[in-house]
């Protein structure tokens, strides 16, 4: 895990602009000690990055390649800060931690870095997806989410088809009258969506952890002074399931 020691220093991406010599060049000047939240995949680009700094943290997220998260009126769901970015029609969605395929396709990214033995450990970003959602006013009503939801209550139920029926017409009039107590089960719901990111980080680390020696997950990482390019940052490490599982 992070030391008192290390040097952190983040290279989200190398491309024609921010190219991988003018990393090296900036490490080569600082010398970290450990590359995060990094969204590099070319493995030669990381053994020559590894040269430098011994460990390179990779980096899952919420949006790369783009989910399968659906809002209440059946759209698929993007972030607000990324709503501008990029063409529409071509913007990332969100997955949602509930859809196997989604939680699939984050186990085979991890396990191809440990089997390439280039990660020590992972940061998700957007770690807490499903609560991060319904925190920026989309939450997630896609057909896994309403399936399990109802497996926990126990009942035969589709919520979205319930509150639907309740006049409901769009997750705006939902949180609104969330906010005065006026949606029934709204509390089963949040607290579904709290379990469902434990779930998720269980499950990843089951599978995942399976084939180690990576050490783990990490939330986001915060206090950040601006380089130009990337970020130096001092980094805060900790385990969200662990967090979550005390709920
Ligand atoms: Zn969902």
């Amino acid at each position: 895990m992070l030391k008192n020691s290390d040097i952190c220093l983040s290279v989200r991406s190398v491309d024609k602009d921010k190219t991988a010599e003018a990393a090296l060049s900036l490490m080569r000047a600082l010398h970290p000690t450990r590359i995060e939240w990094s969204y590099v995949s070319d493995r030669e680009v990381i053994a020559r990055f590894r040269e430098i700094a011994p460990v390179f943290v990779a980096t899952l997220n919420t949006i790369f390649p783009s989910g399968h998260a659906q809002s209440f009126t059946g759209e698929p769901i993007i972030a607000p800060w990324m709503i501008g970015l990029g063409r529409p029609g071509e913007r990332r969605t969100y997955i949602c931690q509930n859809n196997p395929d989604d939680l699939r396709i984050r186990i085979d990214q991890a396990t191809s870095f440990i089997a390439d033995g280039i990660a020590d450990c992972f940061q998700f970003d957007d770690w807490y997806c499903n609560m991060q959602m319904l925190e920026f006013g989309k939450p997630c009503f896609c057909d896994h989410c309403m399936r399990e939801f109802a497996t926990e209550l126990g009942i035969s139920i589709d919520y979205r088809r319930y509150l639907r029926g309740r006049g409901f017409t769009h997750a705006v009039e939902v949180l609104r009258a969330a906010e005065h107590e006026a949606v029934p089960l709204w509390d089963d719901y949040r607290r579904f969506q709290q379990r469902t990111v434990t779930r998720f980080f269980r499950a990843k680390d089951a599978h995942s952890w399976r084939s180690r020696p990576a050490r783990g997950f990490c939330g986001c990482t915060v206090s950040f002074a601006g380089s130009p390019g990337w970020k130096i940052f001092v980094s805060s490490t900790w385990r969200p399931n662990a967090v979550y599982a005390r709920r």
